[in-house]
């Protein structure tokens, strides 16, 4: 396994607020101090998450959680997509959003959840966003303007089910502090959870089996490209 370099503009994709700081929190606060532009989007804002509170009230304040938690991370530059919590599907008008997104951003590096993640949102999600990639890529689809934009690195993250072959550590040790503070912004969250403490054990236990760092966040290699040769990289 190998440790990850740093990107100059970073796009990471939440199918809910909170898996962006929980499986690659870390991550992004090192990418800040590191001094990549990140931007996270949001494709669901979480509300479908209780019996009892109302769908707007929640997904409103799951959205002010998720700010304030980007916020600790030093990310200003967010977006909600606003699709429907548990119901998120592979159609059109999702691949063309997400394709524009990624021509519009033109990041170097993208987050998103990792192939095996067994929540179904996190799954879509990941084939949305690897099949924006590819649509991106090309000299097509014009409806999904402007273009072409090729991403040089995808990093798939895990949350709750964990990537059986990582190939890709990076250190947290000094941003985990950082990291566990912005998950406790997501106080709807861990009324019921100690998502805090199970993350906390998840990167130690990366940490320990893949290097001497004191925390790690794994990631499934999903696209490692050389830039070099690549016209459609800056
Ligand atoms: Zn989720």
């Amino acid at each position: 396994m190998v440790q990850g370099t740093t990107a100059n503009r970073i796009l990471v994709f939440a199918p809910h607020p909170d898996d962006d700081v929980l499986g690659c929190g870390g991550s992004i606060a090192r990418h800040v101090e590191e001094g990549a532009q990140i931007k996270i989007v949001y494709l669901t804002s979480g509300e479908s998450g209780s019996l009892t509170v109302s769908k707007a009230e929640l997904a409103g304040l799951r959205e002010k959680e998720a700010l304030a938690a980007a916020r600790v991370l030093g990310v200003n530059d967010t977006e909600f997509l606003r699709w429907p919590d548990g119901y998120l599907t592979i159609k059109p008008e999702y691949l063309i959003k997400l394709t524009s997104l990624i021509r519009a951003e033109k990041p170097h590096r993208i987050y998103l959840p990792h192939s095996q993640d067994l929540v179904p949102d996190h799954l879509v999600t990941h084939q949305l966003v690897v099949e924006a990639m590819r649509r991106s890529a090309g000299p097509w689809f014009q409806e999904c303007s402007p273009g072409p934009w090729s991403v040089a690195t995808a990093l798939g993250y895990e949350i709750w089910s964990p990537i059986l072959n990582p190939g890709l550590a990076l250190d947290i040790s000094s941003f985990m502090d950082k990291k566990i503070a912005a998950l406790r912004e997501h106080r709807s969250q861990l009324e019921g959870f100690r998502y805090d403490d199970a993350i906390t054990a998840l990167n130690r236990y990366r940490a320990v089996m893949n290097s001497s760092y004191m925390y790690c966040e794994c990631f499934q290699l999903i696209k490692i490209q050389a830039v070099t040769d690549n016209p459609a990289y800056e």
